[in-house]
């Protein structure tokens, strides 16, 4: 099999050792004579996977006793709905606009109640983050929401803002389990999969004990946290294959020393990338550098009408799924976790090269 990097932003590249250990369980899970696709999900087999999936995310993120994790379904897109069902109760919330998905969970939400944007980036072209300072937030919000990394455009908060004893509900759906994290300071938690974690189909919230009790009447079962939360995710049928490699995931990440150590890698390899961008004066990236994304990195080529050659070029070279999201153009490069720094490095030689022959 040829080498190839993929740079997908979703679904993504998911560590090979953990494809390899799917392959080798696909047809006899531990010598259940099962395939984990084929198991009941309320038998034993299935729920040892379930907990041991629990156990090692909590692990990993630390997630203190207080917080439930609750397996979903629907993708992040869903919790935009869900998140307002789940915790307006008559009440406003507050969100900040920094990109595309954040702007789209404002117009998810508006159905639901009063939503008030409190501050956006839009005017700057999401190029940078809106100070915490200028957000004018509501003290009676039932909750406040943002995107700590905005996938599409670039942009990501390493701090977190106070919010004066407001939850925050914060989409990490992106960056998750790329760095550590102080959960508590967070009410609810949530991300798509098929991002930094495993296959699409899944969607984790993390959501603190005391914001179970206020949901709308109308919300659905599946969709009605503390049901969820009380039926171990299992109201009904859950994603299992999904969570079954979203496990074998957190077992790779904690092989590699946890979000710790892989904080410390993501880091070298945004690095890398972004110093060479800042250095040519070929290719570019204009967001603001203390709020670039570590894992997905937006840029273009200064002669845009060079763009079909370098995707081509890029492919022929196994550097793929390298370009931009439609409304955005250009070129991305996600780089999540199961990236390795090799890949980074290929892409790297690989620009330097395009750069040379066209310049
Ligand atoms: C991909 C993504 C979404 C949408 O996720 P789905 O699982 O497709 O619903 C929402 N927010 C962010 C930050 C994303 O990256």
């Amino acid at each position: 099999m040829k080498q190839i990097f993929n740079f997908s932003a979703g679904p993504a590249v998911l560590p090979k050792p953990v494809l390899e250990r799917a392959q080798a369980e696909m047809l006899d899970w531990h010598g259940s004579g099962m395939s984990v696709m084929e198991m009941s999900h309320r038998g034993k087999e299935f729920t040892s996977i379930l907990e041991k999936t629990e156990a090692d995310l909590r692990k990993l993120l630390a997630i203190p006793a207080n917080y439930k994790v609750l397996f979903l379904q629907g993708g992040a897109i869903a919790e935009n709905a869900i998140i307002p069902m789940n915790l307006l109760n008559g009440k406003s919330a507050d969100y900040v606009v920094t990109g595309s998905w954040s702007k789209r969970s404002v117009e998810d939400a508006k159905a639901y109640g009063q939503i008030n944007v409190v501050a956006s980036a839009e005017t700057g072209g999401f190029t940078t983050v809106p100070a915490f300072t200028d957000w004018k937030l509501n003290k009676d919000a039932a909750y406040v929401h943002y995107c700590t990394n905005e996938t599409i455009n670039g942009v990501e908060f390493l701090e977190v803002p106070d919010t004066h004893g407001v939850p925050i509900v914060a989409d990490m759906s992106s960056h998750i389990l790329s760095r550590p994290i102080d959960v508590s300071k967070y009410g609810v938690i949530y991300g798509g999969a098929q991002k930094n974690i495993g296959p699409a189909g899944l969607c984790l919230v993390i959501v603190r004990e005391d914001l179970l009790e206020q949901a709308s009447a109308l919300t659905p079962a599946v969709f009605h946290w503390k049901t969820q939360a009380d039926n171990q995710s299992m109201i009904n049928t859950p994603p299992t294959y999904s969570i079954y490699i979203a496990g074998l995931v957190f077992e790779w990440l904690l092989a590699q020393g946890g979000v710790e150590a892989i904080e410390q890698i993501n880091i070298a390899k945004a690095n890398l990338l972004y110093n060479y961008l800042d250095k040519t004066e070929f290719y570019s990236n204009d967001i603001e550098p203390a709020y670039r994304s570590r894992m997905n990195i937006p840029f273009r080529l200064r002669d845009e009408s060079l763009n079909d050659a370098f995707l081509k070029a890029a492919d022929a070279r196994g550097l793929l799924q390298l370009k931009g999201h439609r409304s955005v153009g250009g070129m991305r490069a996600s780089i999540y976790n199961a990236m390795p720094i090799e890949g980074v490095q290929a892409l790297v030689e690989f620009m330097q090269e395009f750069e040379k022959i066209h310049s």
